[in-house]
This record gives C-alpha cells, structure tokens and sequence, in this order.
C-alpha cells in the first residue's frame, strides 16, 4: 500500500496516509483538526539540480583548432 503525504489546508499542518487505490480518488481527513479541506503533496525528489557545466571541457585547448 503506497504511503502518501498531505497537507491541510485548513491547519496547514502535513500529514503522511496510507491509501488504497480505490481511495487515491477521495482526499483524507486531517488527523489535526479533522478536517477535509486536504490536499495531496506532490513529492518533488526528482528536482536535478546538479548544475554540470558541459561547455568547460577544454582545458586550454584553443577552440580555433577545429577551424582550420
Ligand atoms: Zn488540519
């Protein structure tokens, strides 16, 4: 059973569920203030920020070489 994280929109406090696949459609009640008003978090670990620079990979090598 997949493990989904919420967040209330009331108390703005988040929350991890367990949910069915036939309770994915139907949003939780906030174990906080028992609220409905809740929404699913989209987690977001796929963010590449590895920033690798792929232009500096002459090291001194003159780029009019391949010019000539
Ligand atoms: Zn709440």
């Amino acid at each position: 059973m997949p493990l989904y994280e919420y967040v209330c929109n009331e108390c703005g406090q988040p929350f991890e569920k367990m949910m069915r696949f036939s309770e994915l459609n139907q949003s939780p009640n906030c174990p906080t203030c028992a609220g409905t008003n809740t929404r699913k978090q989209i987690s977001l670990f796929a963010s590449s920020s590895s920033s690798s620079p792929s232009t500096s990979s002459g090291c001194g090598s003159s780029p009019t070489n391949r010019f000539r």
